[in-house]
């Protein structure tokens, strides 16, 4: 078996760890005789399961008592919906903050569920942040979504905004990469499928005054107080999935929890952008202040090269380096389990390349 480096933004690597112990449990979960995929959610392994996991996704980010951790399905665009629904009302406003193309799509959703869902600040292009004196916020917004990092572009920004609203923010990309101040938001979400877990489960942390005043007709299982009365099980949960986080959150704890992860973080994305600005053949276009640690896209100096550039790569064993096709060029995404090694061999790979071809 030959497990190759992965850059994919979204399912993406998981740590070898946790697929091995996975793998071990996987007929027979602690010798329960059963896999956790076979398990009723109300029994008492798979709620200790749930409970380990909760527990675990509170120590790693530092959650208050007074904010409540859902672990839901219909991923972070089913939160682009569920948002609008818990916190504002038909004939309310609710501003957004564009930074690229998620945040693009996100206020798009609002519009189907509010009066106004007003954009406050969108660059012309998705390559640095609007500072906040810029704005156009409203008087009477329910609340501000924000994205803090953009997996398409690769903008990041981690200041939480000033303002008067809670701040609500799509943290698909980049939570788990770095500690937070949980206290600074109303409610963060983020699809499993970047940086915990696998695809299928939706991380939801929101205040517990926020919750209980959804629109009427809200769908129940969009109902973040009936989810959370019902600790995310109104209906059956993404049991596996669940599991599977549960295995990233300790695996996590054990390489020294998210101060730890930045550093490692920091020194993968710094040594990579420090290469590509270096180099004359490949170019980041993103302002240097709002560049993310999680999502790196780079171009070629020759854009007809991109497909050697891909099937070479690929034979290298560094697979999905392909950049979103709004975008062009390459992406790398680099979360917590891409090891150290794998950014090293990219590293050297481009520098093969543009030596052959710059
Ligand atoms: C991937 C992604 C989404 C969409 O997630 P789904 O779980 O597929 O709905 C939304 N926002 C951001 C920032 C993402 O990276």
């Amino acid at each position: 078996m030959s497990r190759v480096y992965n850059f994919s933004a979204g399912p993406a690597v998981l740590p070898e760890a946790v697929l091995k112990q996975a793998a071990d449990e996987l007929l027979d979960w602690q010798g329960s005789g059963s896999s956790v995929m076979e398990m009723s959610h109300r029994g008492k392994e798979f709620v200790s399961i749930y409970e380990a996991a909760e527990a675990d996704c509170r120590e790693l980010l530092a959650v208050p008592d007074n904010y409540k951790i859902l672990f839901l399905q219909g991923g972070a665009s089913g939160q682009f919906a569920a948002i609008p629904l818990n916190l504002a009302n038909k004939d309310a406003t609710a501003d957004y903050l564009v930074t690229g193309s998620w945040g693009k799509k996100a206020v798009k959703e609002a519009g189907k569920f509010v009066a106004n869902a007003n954009v406050v600040a969108q660059p012309e292009k998705f390559t640095t942040v609007p500072a906040q004196a810029d704005w156009k916020l409203s008087d009477d917004a329910a609340y501000l979504h924000i994205t803090p990092n953009e997996t398409i572009e690769g903008v990041e920004f981690t200041d939480v905004p000033n303002v008067d609203v809670p701040v609500v923010a799509d943290m698909s990309s980049t939570i788990l990469s770095r500690p937070l101040d949980i206290a600074k938001y109303g409610m963060i979400y983020a699809g499993a499928q970047k940086n915990i877990g696998p695809s299928g489960v939706t991380i939801v942390i929101v205040r517990d005054d926020l919750m209980g005043n959804a629109t009427d007709g809200t769908p129940m299982v969009w109902d973040w107080a009936q989810q959370a009365a019902n600790d995310s099980m109104l209906n059956t949960p993404p049991c596996y999935g669940i599991y599977m986080c549960g295995l990233v959150f300790k695996w996590l704890k054990a390489q020294g929890g998210l101060s730890a992860m930045a550093a490692i973080n920091e020194r993968k994305a710094n040594k990579l952008y420090d290469f590509i600005d270096e180099s004359a053949f490949y170019a980041n276009p993103v302002d240097k202040a709002y560049r993310s640690l999680m999502n790196v896209p780079f171009t070629l100096a020759n854009a007809e090269l991109d497909a050697q550039f891909l099937s070479e790569a690929k034979a290298a064993g560094l697979h999905t380096l392909k950049g979103h096709r709004s975008v062009g060029g390459m992406r790398a995404s680099i979360y917590n389990a891409m090891p150290e090694a794998g950014v090293d061999a990219l590293i050297e790979f481009m520098g093969a390349f543009a030596s052959q071809h710059g």
